[in-house]
């Protein structure tokens, strides 16, 4: 197995950092995950704001660096990467952000971005060669070229900005992008297609993919397997279409709950998911305070994970009677769901 980004038992914490008398902030909390070269898939990161889920994008970005535990890189700790290792990480590694516009220069037309990075990775022995390339990447994510290019990035809609930055991760070729929220500020009308040609992407060109989000519903429809966060914790993990159809944490089942449905009968949840900030003590259950189920063991200590299949786990002690699965160990159901 080629590994090319491993998280292992990962925790950052914000502020004093005391997570064991409670006074840390917790970014994430020992979450362990591989990114596998041979076995490419798209991964759903799924929680509300302060579930950690962009936390975690920043560490296997390598823009944060963990309290405990290490992110490694080609079975390196990205902390300790040479200069040239670097830069194979930053070709092999892409993200595509949330709002796009921030990566134009508005004083250039909206090739810049992608010419740039053709300059900075010696993509091209030539301006033609270098158009071509960025003729072809912008095709693959649905644009004309003729169309596009010239342009200013006011002159295009948020759909095309993002699709641009696809384009121009796509130039790498890597072998992850980390897309973080990148439908969340494009209309409607355009999210499906834009994560139909991110998922076109990982069969076209064997990329994977993590998807940072707080919408199931796309989760869904884009990824095959899903970690869910609460409070920095992974509270559920494993293939997408049991954890959305037979949800087993209660908070997970409370997110789908939330999802508007079409249904005037079906009324909404009635409790919305929290946002606050995660501020947690780590000798409980963090959904304890909201749980429904909640039982006194769940205020005596943090459940572990629970094997519930070959493809789930759930850190919640209704399932104490499964297998109990060392939280190191949850690539392993991860692994089983693709
Ligand atoms: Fe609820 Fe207890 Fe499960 Fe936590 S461990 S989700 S409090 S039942």
């Amino acid at each position: 197995m080629t590994t090319i980004i491993e998280a292992r038992n990962v925790t950052k914490l914000f502020g004093n950092g005391r997570l064991r008398s409670g006074g840390g902030t917790v970014g994430v909390a020992d979450v362990s995950f591989t990114v596998d070269d041979e076995k490419p898939t798209i991964t759903a990161v799924v929680g509300e704001s302060g579930s950690g889920k962009t936390t975690l994008a920043r560490l296997l970005l390598g823009l944060a660096a963990p309290t405990t535990g290490e992110v490694l890189y080609r079975g390196k700790d990205m902390r300790r990467l040479t200069r040239s290792e670097r830069r194979r990480f930053l070709g092999d590694v892409q993200v595509v952000f949330q709002d796009p516009y921030d990566t134009y220069n508005p004083f250039y037309p909206v090739e810049h971005a992608l010419q740039l990075t053709v300059r900075k990775f010696g993509l091209a022995s030539s301006a033609a060669a270098a158009r071509s390339l960025i003729d072809e990447a912008m095709s693959a994510v649905g644009l004309r070229p003729e169309a596009t290019l010239g342009k200013r990035p006011h002159q295009l809609s948020g759909g095309q900005r993002q699709r641009l930055m696809v384009a121009r991760a796509l130039l790498l070729r890597p072998k992850l992008i980390v897309a973080d929220e990148p439908v969340s500020m494009v209309d409607a009308s355009m999210r499906a297609s834009i994560l139909t040609t991110i998922r076109g992407l990982h069969e076209r060109y064997g990329i994977s993919v993590v998807y940072i989000t707080h919408d199931l519903t796309t989760a869904y429809q884009v990824s095959h397997q899903m970690m869910v966060l609460y409070k920095g914790d992974v509270v559920e993990a494993g293939d997408v279409e049991s954890v959305i159809r037979d949800p087993q944490h209660p908070y997970t089942r409370l997110l789908i709950d939330s999802v508007p449905k079409p249904d005037p009968d079906e009324p909404w949840a009635l409790e919305r998911p929290s946002e606050k900030a995660a501020r947690v003590t780590p000798t409980t259950c963090p959904f304890v305070d909201r749980c429904s189920r909640a039982m006194d063991a769940c205020s005596q200590a943090k459940p572990p994970l629970f094997r519930t299949s070959s493809t789930r786990a759930v850190a919640c002690f209704l399932y104490e009677d499964a297998h109990r699965l060392d939280r190191s160990e949850l690539n392993t159901v991860l692994t089983g769901a693709r």
